[in-house]
């Protein structure tokens, strides 16, 4: 490994890092990770802290995950690479989608479509959602319907249906027909309504409302995620995501879950739509799917959707669409891995009782720090705090309070993250209660510093 002056003086120099402003990396240098293992990540400066972020939401099986790693290097030696485009296929991607397929099952998903990521995964199902509704000669349906405050990924089409301006203002004009439904967030909503239940009710009555005005029969699909993450981790009350499942059906909608973030156990369910009693036609994964080792995703697709373009007899289910890394086969090896593992360790049982555990030491740090305005979690182990300067007008905190905490919790022992005026909290469904322990003393120490 290079020196660390070495690093520090060129990574402003030569990277452009995402989500970040270049000049915000040269007058604030990243954190350069160097290593990890278990739960913990360590630094170029030897400084070693448990990972409350779980990496990007993707690392649910910590970083030592050896079946993962040695299904890797196996399939690099077996076969490294070869294209699933049409006349060819693998070994690794045939097994894989029969596990997905026996994993998905209770979710009705019985077809997968290979990806190389959550973004592609969304641009995936957005784009087969309208071929769908094509091929049954119904082509007028090519409008979106998504969340505010949702997050789809970063490509056109998930910008598009992206509910938060930080995503979608720079890169305008985004794709025509995107329409955005008031969130179930109950801690801020044009409604000013403080019951979760009621809240429910009255953006389901806002999509309906929408629906009517745009005409249903326009409408291709809606994209949603079981509960908010990047958004700020909002969980909605349990009525929701069924009521959006029936309004669909009612209109005749295709449900897109994107569960980028919420499949494979983080909810403390094996999927957030399992959460909630959802099934729908097409569900969007990726990152836990190899526990981040390898960039992967896949669409899982409903029978009935998979029906139609199976059955087609019009010539029109031909899918142009595709990536050269579409059924990777070492991502596919990894997957299987992961997966096992994900089953072997029952992951949901520690992830519901350790995400309790969080989230009740998040409500006690509420009543000790003023700073705290909302404590969100109870789904899992996807938490957050959304930080306010005053608890009655709920004015957001600064940027540099929010910098501080993050900085304080990171030299106490916890990498957090920082999204918008929310500290979020995502770590590995692996982790111990003594790990949990540290992530809110160092939370504590953090607040206490700002
Ligand atoms: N959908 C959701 C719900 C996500 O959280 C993310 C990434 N955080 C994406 C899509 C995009 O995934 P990727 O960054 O792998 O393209």
């Amino acid at each position: 490994m290079k020196d660390a002056n070495f690093l520090k003086a060129n990574n402003a120099r030569s990277i452009w890092h995402p989500m970040t402003a270049p000049s915000d990396s040269l007058n604030n240098p990243p954190t350069i990770i160097t290593g990890a293992s278990g739960v913990r990540i360590r630094d170029v400066d030897g400084h070693e802290v448990v990972d409350a972020v779980g990496g990007l939401w993707n690392v649910n099986l910590g970083y030592s995950c050896q079946p993962v790693k040695d299904a890797i290097a196996a399939q690099l030696d077996a076969l490294p690479y070869y294209s699933i485009f049409r006349g060819t296929s693998n070994d690794k991607v045939i097994e894989l989608a029969e596990v997905l397929r026996d994993f998905f099952a209770p979710d009705g998903l019985t077809r997968a479509f290979y990806t190389s990521g959550g973004s592609d995964s969304v641009e995936t199902a957005l784009r087969l959602a309208r071929q769908y509704h094509k091929i049954r000669g119904d082509a007028g349906r090519v409008k979106y319907l998504s969340l505010k405050k949702g997050y789809h990924g970063t490509h056109f089409g998930g910008a598009s249906v992206n509910g938060n301006a930080n995503f979608r203002t720079a890169y305008e004009p985004l794709l025509p027909g995107c329409h955005h439904i008031p969130a179930p967030y109950t801690y801020r909503n044009p409604f000013n309504e403080t019951d979760p239940e009621r809240l429910a009710q009255l953006c389901l009555a806002a999509l309906e409302d929408e629906i009517a005005f745009q005409g249903a029969g326009t409408i291709a699909a809606m994209i949603m995620e079981p509960i908010l993450g990047a958004g700020g981790v909002i969980p909605p009350h349990p009525s929701f995501m069924p009521g959006v499942a029936a309004i669909c059906r009612k209109n005749g909608i295709l449900l897109i879950a994107d569960e980028v973030i919420t499949a494979f156990g983080r909810t403390g369910a094996w999927t957030g739509s399992r959460l909630w009693g959802v099934k729908p036609d097409f569900t969007c994964t990726a990152k836990a799917i190899t526990n981040a080792f390898f960039p992967f995703g896949a669409v899982m697709i409903a029978e009935a959707v998979a029906e139609v373009f199976e059955k087609d007899e019009t010539g029109k289910a031909a899918i142009g669409h595709g990536y050269t890394y579409s059924g990777h086969p070492v991502g596919a090896a990894a997957a299987l891995a992961c997966l096992a593992e994900t089953k072997r360790l029952n992951v949901i049982e520690n992830a519901a009782a350790r995400g309790t555990q969080l989230h009740e030491g998040m409500k006690a740090l509420q009543a000790r720090h003023s700073l705290i305005g909302d404590v969100r979690g109870g789904h899992g182990l996807m938490c957050a705090m959304e930080l306010v300067s005053d608890r009655a007008t709920k004015k957001p905190a600064d940027k540099a309070v929010l910098a501080r905490v993050q900085e304080t919790a990171y030299r106490s022992g916890a990498m957090v993250r920082v999204s918008g005026p929310n500290i979020i909290l995502s770590p590995p469904l692996v982790l111990t209660a003594a790990d949990v322990e540290v992530i809110l003393s160092a939370l504590d120490a953090g607040l206490s510093a700002a």
